[in-house]
């Protein structure tokens, strides 16, 4: 069956185009699974902290979501990034994160999987947040700044 033209990847579009200008399939491919922006934060005040705990629908096993398509109906701070609320949820993420990096005009780091064709380099080299983490699950609400890592969003 020929592909529809939205499901074509074009040849290193990461460096090619904008954000704006790519397309859904290249928008998704552009996440490197790192996981990173599952990561529960806890606001206090007018601060915001990062924290090694991993959303409830996430699975450590491989850093994906559970519920990709009901995500936002299943966790309130889902953040579902689109090309509309990128600006906005850009403070959110990890310096590393492809979406970031490619709104700022820098390359994609050496593990991501666009480079290595290997979806499982970012966890092999420590990029992810597998085995970085613990689940959100294992955790009790009142423990939960016990596992802050950075203060982040200020
Ligand atoms: S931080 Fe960015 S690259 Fe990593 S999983 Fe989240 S959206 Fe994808
Ligand atoms: S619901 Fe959202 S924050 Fe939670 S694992 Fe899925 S994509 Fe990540």
């Amino acid at each position: 069956m020929k592909k529809k033209e939205t499901e074509v990847l074009r040849e290193k579009f990461w460096e090619k185009y904008t954000l704006d200008q790519l397309n859904s399939s290249e928008w998704e491919a552009l996440c490197d699974g790192c996981g990173k922006c599952c990561l529960v934060k806890l606001e206090d005040e007018d601060k915001i902290f990062l924290t090694n705990i991993a959303c409830t629908q996430i699975d450590l096993r491989n850093c994906k979501c559970q519920n990709y398509d009901k995500r936002t109906k299943l966790v309130k701070n889902c953040m579902s990034l689109t090309k509309k609320n990128l600006k906005i949820n850009l403070k959110w993420l990890p310096y590393t994160c492809s979406y970031k990096l490619v709104s700022d005009k820098k390359s994609l780091p050496p593990w991501h999987h666009l480079i290595t064709k290997d979806r499982d380099t970012v966890h092999q080299l420590g990029f992810s947040i597998k085995n970085n983490c613990i689940h959100e699950t294992k955790v009790e609400e009142k423990n939960m700044r016990s596992y802050i890592i950075a203060e982040i969003g200020t």
